[in-house]
């Protein structure tokens, strides 16, 4: 088989492969059974790595700790200037780290390449928001005092982060929660260990080039057991966890029973309304690219179409005529437009979902299937498929992690559509496409849309860095990245000074002594 460089990129990040030992992450304390990390781009064991016990575990925290210590010490913009070290690092090493996430997950390399390119992103950010955490300053209904309120770090973040996204999500909180002056603990997903290890030797190195103490940044690994330690430990004020709805409803009751704060990031189950006005070129770009891209396996993938009956037939031959062009094969070749499934439990979940969609009573306009042969060894490659189904069947209601696209017809006004959009229990991502003014500000208004994203002649799939990003309902209600969302990683205060020789109080109560 072709290498694609992957040898080089792991001796580049510091990542021992399979022939050259354990991998270890944890800040060297990881003495846990064995996690073997396989590609679903070939089926090859590409390492081991050890995870993390409960005493380890410990270590850990008592590091983080003694980081914060230091770290929360020193300030804002000097804590940005590392983080602008550490994109610069990044940038050094984004090829290599953009051929570890393709090849450990699957996406294609251009989508590795733009995960990398998301993390320098958010870094810059981070860094002009080092000298912008701004708090306000209010006028005092008592003479002679000053009232203001400031925002200081939490102290430990958690972060418990889902395979899909392995190396971006992270740096979504850590560059905010570092600039913040928080350290973090990073447990990536079981499905990714190595991503993580690459990103932690990253972070690590331009920590020990400063003097400052490794702990700001620590990696455990393993599966959800690992993460319960952090969802259970009160020293953990913030636990931001991104996976699946199942996942995030554990942790918010585990974080909650403790009254520590989560911000969750769960599922989706996005839509675009295509309307009569809808532009039919872009409306297809958009809608296959949604629905194909990272094989369907984005939170903000596009799982329904829901179209005007007037014209269902145009959209439907459109797309079906590109989704007959598309080359499936190895992410890393970049003639291939999808790549493999995360493993083959998810081939299962797909498949499932099409023989679920047929005995509900749907049609497959384009069957799907399992890839066999050469290039497809590792079990993991489906085709992107696509159903004719009705809004209210049980399997469209769920978020199935794979290329399914559902048509969904709809007729009378944009409002129906709507409705049939918000008639999920996810909320994140949600488009419309039309060229009618009225049906787009209907779209965006108070009666349209319910969820945390919503765009206009654009596909649900991805978003920029600079906006909050998240998702209403089942999804959780987090927002991470921009806009101000640092704000969930500080705890506020609000302070009032009294600067007289009087001690008044506040709603003129009188208390003589
Ligand atoms: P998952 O829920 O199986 O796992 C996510 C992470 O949670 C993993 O690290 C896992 O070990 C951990 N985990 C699971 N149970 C836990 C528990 N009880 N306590 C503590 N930790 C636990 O999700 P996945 O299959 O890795 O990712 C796919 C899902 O993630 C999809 O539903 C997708 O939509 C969602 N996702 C959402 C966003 C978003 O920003 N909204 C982004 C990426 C992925």
């Amino acid at each position: 088989t072709v290498d694609f460089g992957i040898k080089q990129a792991l001796h580049q990040l510091g990542v021992k492969d399979i022939n050259d030992g354990t991998s270890t992450g944890s800040n060297h304390f990881s003495s846990g059974k064995i996690l073997e990390s396989y590609s679903p781009v070939d089926g090859h064991l590409i390492a081991k790595v050890k995870t993390t016990s409960k005493e380890d575990y410990q270590k850990v925290i008592e590091t983080a700790t003694t980081a914060f210590k230091t770290w929360r010490t020193m300030p804002a913009p000097q804590r940005g200037d590392i983080v602008r070290q550490f994109s610069d690092k990044l940038r050094e090493k984004k090829e290599a780290l953009g051929k570890l996430v393709s090849y450990e997950m699957g996406k294609s390399y251009q989508e590795g390449l733009g995960e990398v390119q998301e993390m320098i992103d958010i870094c810059d950010f981070a860094v002009g928001l080092s000298r912008q955490l701004h708090g306000l300053t209010m006028h005092s209904e008592r003479p002679g005092h000053r009232m203001y309120e400031q925002y200081h770090p939490l102290g430990i973040v958690g972060i418990i982060s889902a395979f899909n996204f392995p190396v971006a999500v992270w740096s979504w909180n850590t560059a905010l929660a570092w600039i913040c002056g928080d350290v973090c603990v990073w447990k990536p997903s079981e499905k990714t260990p190595l991503c993580g290890i690459a990103c932690q030797n990253i972070a690590a190195e331009v920590f020990a080039k400063n003097n400052l103490p490794e702990g700001i940044s620590c990696l455990i690994n393993g599966d959800y057991q690992v993460g319960e330690f952090m969802t259970q430990d009160s020293r953990i004020p913030l636990i931001s966890a991104t996976g699946s709805i199942r996942m995030g409803k554990i942790v918010a009751q585990e974080v909650a029973k403790r009254l520590g704060k989560s911000l969750l990031e769960l599922g989706g189950n996005n839509a675009i309304i295509v309307t009569p006005d809808a532009d039919i070129k872009m409306t297809v770009i958009g809608a296959v690219f949604g629905a194909v891209g990272t094989a369907g396996q984005r939170c903000t993938s596009t799982r329904r179409l829901i179209i005007h009956e007037s014209i269902y037939d145009t959209v439907k031959t459109a797309i079906v005529d590109a989704y007959k062009q598309l080359r499936i094969g190895n992410p890393l070749d970049e003639n291939n437009h999808v790549g493999p499934l995360i493993d083959t439990d998810a081939v299962k979940m797909y498949q499932n979902a099409l023989a679920k969609v047929v005995e509900e009573g749907g049609h497959l306009v384009i069957e799907g299937g399992v890839l066999t042969g050469e290039g497809y060894e590792s079990g993991c490659y489906v085709k992107p498929a696509i159903a004719e189904a009705k809004p209210d069947f049980e399997i469209v209601q769920h978020e199935t992690f794979a290329p399914i696209l559902y048509l969904l017809k709809y007729s009378g006004d944009v409002g129906n559509a709507i409705a049939i959009q918000n008639g999920v229990v996810q909320g994140l991502s949600s488009a419309i496409m039309t060229n009618n003014l009225r049906e787009a500000e209907q779209f965006l208004s108070v009666n349209g849309s319910d969820c945390g994203i919503a765009n206009v002649n654009i596909g649900t799939s991805g978003a920029e860095i600079g906006g909050a990003f998240g998702g209403e309902k089942e999804t959780g209600g987090g927002r991470e990245s921009g806009s101000d969302a640092w704000k969930v990683y500080m705890r506020r205060q609000t302070n009032t000074i009294n600067y007289t020789t009087e001690l008044p109080l506040a709603q003129g109560i009188k208390f003589d002594l």
